[in-house]
């Protein structure tokens, strides 16, 4: 980690050809020992991410009249969100939220920088507040960890790094079980807990592989996920613009760096060139290169810094949260054009949405007509058209649903199957079948008569169809 910095001291560009995550000479991986941090920020993240954490470990267990507040079953297309049931008929409003939360993703790093990435996302969090905590607790701080890795296997190490990765493991399992939860269901673990594995095999085997995975980014890829993997992190150079509020250094007042020594600091700015900030940094970058994709805004190195700045009797806020074009000329721009955009987008979409979900019918039917048929003569004078239909409760309620055609007059409806066209829907439920349209051909006018059929929901008008009657006119 601290090659790339002494380099950098040697060729001032030399970090724009390198990340300090792999080894230049053997392009092998650099492993990162961070400093432990600390300071008002840490302390800060510290108890945001144990309340995040207590959200989301407690997440599956919390319940509207007996259903989860949040399920995503991708397998069977079920959702809950806030205890409302979405299903394979919603896709296309689950699409525009998707697309709304993209927006609003975009619409917040444009403005706000990576605040996400250092202060709520499950990697960091997790990565930074509980496993790398487990790791100082077990090795120690950065030189301790270097000296571990650097010694032979002997008892010593044998102990900490077996204990530290049984710990990882086992945590790993927890994370794991919980985010199954989430996938299935909370009473789909129960089963497996109390049932045991080798009645729920896949569901088992999905545990399994999802700890095994949780155990290899945590304890191995690490900053890895943030810097090659994450999406999020690879657009940052797409979102970012001068003005986004990002993890800076202020080079106006830092530079000419230099170790102040007495009478020779005058033509010096603030930084001292220490490189603590450095070596607390995780993901082995030195902020005063400016803004890298590889930053997650963590601000370890802000606390570093300001207490660095403490001991020399200077400001605070030498690393702060600021625009560019903050710390080059001193104007703040929180919303520029590019934003102001981007939220009028947003804003769109939130309408439309918003619509969406209060117009949302709680069942929904779909009726076509049978494919590959025309009309069939019944007997006497009666002509039939065949219809199939599918009727989908999205409620958790029981639901009363009748099939009606309105129009034309003297038309009838006959189920296929069933005496009558009210079906009692359970929760979730979906009911399929056939019916025939059945009119007298002498009130058949033309080829094609137009016809409705409407759809009523424990008595409340849910659905319109609008069809035509095909049948044979009478010359
Ligand atoms: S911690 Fe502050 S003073 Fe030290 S090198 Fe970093 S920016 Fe300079
Ligand atoms: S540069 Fe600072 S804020 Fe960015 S990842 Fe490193 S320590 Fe965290």
């Amino acid at each position: 980690m601290t090659k790339n910095v002494q380099q950098d001291s040697q060729a001032p560009n030399h970090f724009r050809d390198a990340i300090g995550v792999v080894d230049e000479r053997t392009g092998n991986r650099n492993w990162i020992f961070p400093k432990k941090p600390s300071g008002r920020l840490y302390t800060g993240r510290t108890w945001f991410s144990i309340a995040l954490m207590a959200l989301m470990f407690s997440g599956p267990f919390m319940k509207i009249n007996g259903h989860p507040v949040l399920l995503l079953n991708i397998l069977e297309r079920k959702f809950i969100i806030f205890g409302i049931p979405f299903w394979s008929q919603d896709l296309p409003l689950f699409a525009l939220l998707m697309l709304t939360f993209v927006v609003f993703i975009i619409v917040f790093t444009v403005v706000f920088g990576r605040m996400w990435c250092g202060w709520a996302c499950p990697q960091t969090i997790f990565m930074e507040m509980l496993f790398r905590k487990i790791e100082y607790f077990f090795e120690g701080d950065a030189k301790d960890q270097k000296r571990i890795t650097q010694m032979r296997w002997n008892g010593e190490k044998l102990l900490k790094r077996g204990t530290k990765n049984i710990v990882f493991f086992l945590l790993s399992f927890f994370i794991a079980n919980t985010f199954l939860s989430y996938l299935i269901g909370i009473d789909e673990i129960e089963k497996l807990i109390t049932d045991g594995p080798s009645q729920h095999l896949g569901q088992f085997i999905a545990l399994c592989i999802f700890s095994i995975v949780f155990y290899i980014v945590f304890s191995k890829m690490r900053e890895l996920v943030c810097i090659v993997v994450c999406p999020y992190g690879r657009l940052q150079g797409l979102m970012l613009d001068k003005n986004s509020i990002v993890v800076a250094y202020d080079f106006i007042r830092g530079e000419p760096r230099g170790q102040h020594k007495r009478n020779e600091s005058e033509n010096l700015g603030d930084c001292v060139d220490c490189h603590r900030c450095v070596h607390v940094c995780p993901t082995g970058i030195d902020i005063r290169n400016g803004t890298q994709l590889e930053c997650v805004n963590c601000t370890a190195c802000i606390d570093e810094c300001n207490d660095v700045m403490e001991r020399m009797h200077k400001p605070h806020g030498l690393i702060r949260y600021a625009s560019q074009e903050e710390i080059a000329k001193g104007s703040v721009k929180r919303i520029t054009f590019r934003s102001a955009a981007y939220m009028g987008v947003l804003t769109c979409l939130i309408c439309v949405l918003s619509y969406l979900l209060l117009t949302r019918n709680e069942v929904e039917a779909v009726v076509l007509r049978t494919p590959g048929m025309l009309f069939q003569n019944q007997t006497g004078h009666d002509v039939s058209n065949m219809y199939n239909f599918e009727v989908v409760n999205k409620t958790f309620a029981e639901q009363q649903v009748e099939i009606k055609v309105v129009s034309p007059e003297h038309i009838t409806l006959k189920m296929v199957d069933r005496e009558k066209s009210v079906l009692q829907l359970k929760e979730d439920d979906i009911i399929k079948g056939s019916f025939f349209l059945i009119l007298d051909k002498k009130y058949i006018q033309e080829n094609n008569t137009p016809a409705t059929i409407k759809v009523y929901s424990n008595g409340v008008l849910m659905d319109e169809i609008k069809t035509n009657f095909v049948g044979p006119v009478l010359n």
